[in-house]
């Protein structure tokens, strides 16, 4: 029987254990004398904690490369993390999708599967699917949960409280309606979790990057990256590019405003102008083939979305500044079409403080965008960030 000392205990234990990855994921190679400096712990809990984390494969120990010998003539001996270990998971629970993706200390791809959704599903049976997805992951040996430093989940709709954001002393508030107590029981890991489409965001942004993430599908969902990580405001609600207007006379949003982008660039309003333009098309894909072969209509709907997608990008783009805007979701298959007018209208401005460069470019569709993003979050939470 597991008494709560014994859990108590464990806890500790895990604890000191994630000082010594966070320490050799911050520095790379570490002695065991540097982690004893980095972790504050005594030489002997050292000792036991290295010694089980290289008996698990997470730890291995070798001789430091280019740095000569030691005081006895002996090559100094270092530990590093096994890249290949998994140190991060991330979790999508999308409107049609539940993805897995795990990561390495270095950020690398370590293993992934993802599942798409027929129906609707309630988010708490969402939950339910993706912790036995993780379990099934756990068994066949693609993820080691003692290896993981932290998990990030990313759910459709629901935008997390800035004030709530990270597993700390306290787990991280559950989202409304749905307890995430099934993935903790899998993987014990510090959680975090927030809006998929925004996890998602730091699939595509660079360690120290700025970037503005949109993604065009049934409704607009966006995020912005700045210097590596995720731009949430004051209220969570950062970085919503779908609410800003490019008509002041426009179409209500139901946000309250109105001609709000999303009003706009949504699949259904795009299909319907087609239609009021003189030609029905089944899908985007069909105007965006149409579009290429030099139908006139087409292409008219991919300038049309872009000269729209562009008022509200430029006004993105004097805020924020990115480097890179990067548009996904169905309607990125426009193109050349859709992103031309974004980058017209960005040269065309110009702001007399200095040279700017923004790259603008669209995503090829990845099922694991969602839950890699929400894996790079976790990383540079917990063994990023926390190390510094
Ligand atoms: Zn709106």
């Amino acid at each position: 029987m597991v008494t709560r000392d014994d859990n108590a205990l464990q806890d500790v234990r895990r604890r000191h254990e994630l000082r010594v990855l966070e320490s050799l994921a911050a520095h790379g190679t570490r002695t065991r004398r540097e982690l004893e400096g980095d972790t504050k712990l005594s030489r002997t809990t050292l000792s036991a904690i290295v010694g089980e984390l290289r008996q698990r494969g997470i730890v291995t120990e070798g001789d430091q490369e280019n740095q000569g010998t030691g005081r006895n003539g002996r090559p100094t001996k270092v530990l590093r993390l096994d890249p290949g270990a998994g140190a991060a998971v991330g979790v999508e629970l999308g409107r049609r999708r539940v993805s897995i993706s795990v990561i390495g200390f270095d950020g690398s791809h370590v293993a992934g599967t993802h599942r798409e959704l027929r129906e609707s599903m309630e988010l708490e049976e969402k939950v339910l699917l993706a912790a036995d997805m993780l379990r099934t992951m756990v068994r066949q040996g693609r993820v080691v949960p003692d290896a993981v430093v932290g998990m990030g989940v990313g759910i459709a709709a629901r935008h997390a409280n800035p004030q709530s954001l990270y597993d700390g002393d306290a787990p991280q508030q559950d989202p409304r309606g749905a307890s995430l107590a099934p993935l903790r029981e899998v993987v014990d890991a510090p959680l975090l979790w927030d809006n998929n489409i925004r996890l998602a965001a730091m699939a595509y942004g660079k360690a120290d990057g700025d970037l503005l993430y949109v993604v065009l599908a049934a409704g607009i969902g966006s995020a912005a990256v700045v210097n590596g990580t995720l731009l949430r405001g004051g209220n969570g609600m950062a970085g919503e590019l779908g609410h800003i207007s490019v008509d002041f006379a426009g179409p209500a949003c139901w946000c309250g405003r109105r001609g709000c982008l999303e009003q706009f660039l949504n699949e259904a309003n795009v299909l319907g102008e087609a239609a009021r333009r003189g030609q029905a098309f089944e899908s985007v894909a069909a105007i965006a083939e149409a579009a290429r072969a030099g139908n006139q209509i087409a292409a008219g709907l991919a300038a049309w979305a872009g000269e729209l997608l562009a008022r509200a990008v430029v006004s993105a783009c004097v805020l924020l500044d990115p480097n890179r805007v990067v548009i996904a979701g169905e309607l990125s298959q426009l193109g050349e079409g859709l992103l031309a007018p974004v980058r017209a209208a960005l040269a065309e401005q110009s702001l007399h403080m200095g040279p700017r460069i923004i790259d603008v470019a669209a995503t090829v569709y990845a099922p694991t965008a969602g839950s890699d993003g929400a894996a790079h979050m976790a990383l540079k939470h917990w063994a990023m960030d926390a190390a510094r």
